[in-house]
């Protein structure tokens, strides 16, 4: 491996939902930045902020991680939440960290489907209607079952870190010549980030961040490498294979936990 020494760096790795046990994350999503940062001496901040994507399908294994539209609730046309026993509590449309946990409290109070699932009710909506939606239509095909029988079972799975590396409005860290944009920066979206801001902020603090990078390496003299850092080239793989899996399994099992939907300061602490 080959080692690059740089005036400046900019961490631009990502969020970490392989380290929850089920996400709507890529497998190179293992959280490795954070990491990164942390032995950099970069802090974190917001790391307990973890949004869901409420409505992945679970169940059948013909469609397990598809995720269907929560778009659908919000256009009026019939879509509706269903648990086993009682109608869903809150009516959709609201914003998905709310019907996440929503969906949680309701299986926990022990009105969900046999699998511990919500509903996703196709039956009141239009066909064409839902037909216009292709990742309804995906599912549909996958089943092999018409829209107006169609009652698909759904949870909320990790999708998004909210927290990461504390930078300020030029992407710069607490770590001279260090830089993060992206998901793996922390605090630009509170406790909650809405739907189709994580693309604005990848693009608008991605050009900021390699703007400021360019302009501190430019304004540094050339070292002969004195102080150079040891090298840690295991912080530098994606691949979860790659990593002890009973440690893993201990990490994943403590964040869905803990860290959930339905997060508290008793369950942070105790995971
Ligand atoms: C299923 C899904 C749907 C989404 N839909 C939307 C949407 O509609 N609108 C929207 O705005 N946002 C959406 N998002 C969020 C959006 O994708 C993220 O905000 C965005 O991809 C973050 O960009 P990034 O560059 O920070 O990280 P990424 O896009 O995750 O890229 C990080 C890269 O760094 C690499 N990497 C990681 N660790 C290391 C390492 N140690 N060494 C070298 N390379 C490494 C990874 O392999 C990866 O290529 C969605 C996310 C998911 C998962």
């Amino acid at each position: 491996m080959a080692y690059v020494r740089a005036p400046a760096v900019i961490l631009a790795t990502g969020g970490g939902g392989q380290l929850f046990q089920k996400t709507t994350n890529f497998p190179g999503a293992s959280g490795m930045g954070y990491a990164l940062a942390l032995e950099a001496n970069a802090p974190l901040v917001d790391m307990e902020f973890v949004s869901y994507e409420p409505t992945v399908a679970v169940g059948s294994e013909k469609i397990a991680g598809m995720e269907l539209p929560t778009m659908a609730f919000s256009e009026g046309c019939g879509c509706s939440m269903v648990g086993e026993k009682n109608s869903f509590k809150t009516a959709p449309p609201s914003s998905k960290d709310v019907m996440s946990r929503a969906m949680f409290r309701e299986v926990r109070e022990g009105r969900g489907t046999q699998n511990g699932a919500i509903y996703y009710d196709l039956r009141n909506m239009s066909p064409d209607a839902a037909l216009g939606y292709s990742q309804i239509r995906r599912v549909l095909k996958a089943l092999d079952v018409p829209s107006r029988e169609a009652q698909v079972e759904v949870m909320p799975t990790q999708h998004f870190l909210m927290g990461g590396v504390v930078t300020d409005e030029c992407g710069t860290s607490e770590m001279p010549g260090l830089y993060a944009a992206g998901e793996v920066a922390g605090g630009a979206h509170g406790a909650h980030r809405l739907a189709t801001c994580g693309g604005t902020e990848v693009i608008a603090m991605g050009a900021i961040a390699g703007e400021s990078a360019a302009q501190y390496a430019c304004g540094r003299k050339r070292s002969g490498g004195e102080g150079r850092a040891v090298p840690r080239p295991e912080l530098l793989q994606t691949a979860m294979d790659a990593i002890d899996q009973d440690r893993i399994a201990t990490v994943r099992a403590a964040l869905e936990g803990g860290c959930g939907a339905l997060r508290d300061r008793q369950s942070l602490e105790t995971s």
